[in-house]
């Protein structure tokens, strides 16, 4: 006789992170983080807040930092939310700002995470498909909804949207909270960031993880209208007081403080993508164009064949069984040493096939 909570177990299908194998000396192009450590100026400003002050609570509004992030931005402290990870703001953003009398909208090939929140809050979703060459086209959203959501860039295909059509989707939509992820924005997308001012239904959420290499601390945020930034505080305060410790709130002030070195990583992998991506096509590889840290890439072989010869080889990169993109592989883009690494081997596995 099942007992009432094996409810729970049954109803619930939780998103499955990438792998994190503990093995030290893996090449790991799985899960996007960025291959550079974080800024020396992070790492001193988490050793300055290592002391006794630990034993007492966080600033529960973060304020600190948020002033950080609403100057770095050039916008006030009342537009920043600030949470563990992007994927908590997410969570906060779909439980707080979706309506439930129309279904939300989302790309069928996207960020997994949004099916699970959907399931977890019961929000209704509908997915809009993307075009063949994996475009998202935001026209194609134009049907009654209760809330957009979408990545820019795309995950896992890296396509980003220009920001003219998101303002064209921003005011054909004018009753609906339109959310931007742009988990992967700072390498090289438009960011929706400058429309806050003007679109009260706009929210943007970014990360740490990604372009600041600080995918270990789990910080990410929210930017927005003030009434969408105090509908999240209010299921924060429901829910978690105190998301952002004391060590975290001390590494993010200093992260934004330090725009050299975020530039010249950002670059770094930027350039890297740009060479991996040419040696790749040279390879037989299709490679889309990628606008962010990772590529999307159809190799000339099997990918669940060319993902398990790289495995053997040392080198894990991400495959997805969703029929569409199953003869897909998104690669991270690593280090240089790791992306040699990665074409030497797929050089190797390309003609074993000949
Ligand atoms: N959005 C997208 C599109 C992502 O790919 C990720 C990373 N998996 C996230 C959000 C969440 O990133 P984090 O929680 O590390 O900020």
């Amino acid at each position: 006789m099942p007992r009432y909570w094996s409810e729970v177990v049954h109803r619930l299908t939780p998103y499955v992170p990438g792998e994190q194998p503990q093995h030290p000396n893996l090449v790991k192009l799985n899960t996007n983080e960025n291959p550079w450590p974080p800024s020396p100026k992070v790492l001193e400003a988490i050793a300055a807040a290592t002391d006794d002050r630990l034993r007492l609570y966080p600033d529960p509004d973060s304020t600190r930092l948020k002033q950080a992030l609403a100057d770095y931005f050039g916008l006030k402290v009342e537009n920043v939310f600030v949470g563990n990870g992007s994927d908590e703001v997410l969570a906060h953003a779909f439980q707080a700002l979706l309506k439930h009398d129309a279904p939300l909208l989302f790309p069928d090939i996207s960020y997994s995470f949004y099916p699970v929140y959907c399931n977890l809050f019961e929000i209704d979703y509908r997915i809009v498909p993307l075009r063949d060459d994996f475009s998202l086209v935001l026209a194609d959203f134009d049907q009654p909804n209760g809330g957009i959501i979408f990545p820019n860039p795309n995950a896992p295909t890296g396509r980003a949207v220009s920001r003219a059509d998101i303002e064209a989707l921003l005011q054909r939509n004018p009753d609906s909270v339109v959310v931007v992820d742009e988990a992967y924005v700072d390498f090289g997308a438009e960011s929706a960031v400058p429309m806050i001012a003007r679109y009260d239904n706009l929210l943007v959420v970014q990360t740490f993880s990604k372009s600041r290499s600080l995918a270990g601390l789990r910080l990410g945020y929210a930017l927005g209208a003030p009434e969408l930034i105090e509908a999240l505080v209010r299921v924060k305060d429901s829910f978690n007081s105190y998301p952002i410790d004391r060590l975290a709130e001390a590494a993010g002030i200093a992260s934004i403080g330090d725009e050299p070195y975020f530039q010249d990583v950002r670059d770094r992998v930027m350039r890297e993508r740009e060479r991996v991506t040419q040696a790749l096509t040279g390879l037989g590889f299709e490679v889309l164009p990628s606008k962010a840290n990772f590529v999307f890439t159809r190799p000339p072989r099997p990918a669940e064949v060319v993902m398990q010869a790289l495995r053997e080889r040392g080198i894990i990169v991400r495959h997805f069984k969703a029929p569409r993109i199953r003869n897909w592989l998104r690669i991270t883009i690593g280090a240089p040493h790791e992306n040699d690494a990665l074409l030497t081997a797929l050089e190797e596995i390309v003609s074993e096939a000949g």
